[in-house]
């Protein structure tokens, strides 16, 4: 089940279609199929989601290459209520940045004003 869950988290909803998917998520208990179900609405890559305070607006850190975001780093952090994103190298600078969208994000910028 764990190995089921880190799939999905990698691929989304598309792993699904695999029919190994199908047979564990056979297997698994109604609890542990509420928890793939929940992990299945998530787009593919996202690693963490919060609201910037200062604006309401929601920032997101993805794995850029599973989220299929052409940046030359690892992270992409996007404003997804302004579909902006900015490309950072590491996890720590992406979730602060993803916390605080109104330090780069042009539109919470002009909301911020
Ligand atoms: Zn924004």
């Amino acid at each position: 089940m764990r190995r089921l869950l880190a799939a999905v988290r990698k691929h989304g909803g598309a792993v699904l279609k695999l029919p190994v998917a199908i047979e564990l998520l056979a297997q698994a208990t109604p609890a542990q199929r509420k928890r793939v179900k929940a992990v299945l609405n998530e787009p593919a890559g996202l690693l963490y989601r919060t609201t910037d305070r200062e604006t309401g607006a929601v920032g997101s850190v993805y794995i850029a290459s599973e989220q299929g975001i052409d940046v030359d780093t690892k992270y992409a952090v996007v404003c997804e209520t302004h579909s902006t994103i900015l490309a950072d190298a590491t996890l720590k600078v992406a979730k602060r940045d993803a916390a605080n969208t109104w330090d780069w994000c042009d539109g919470c910028q002009s909301k911020r004003r």
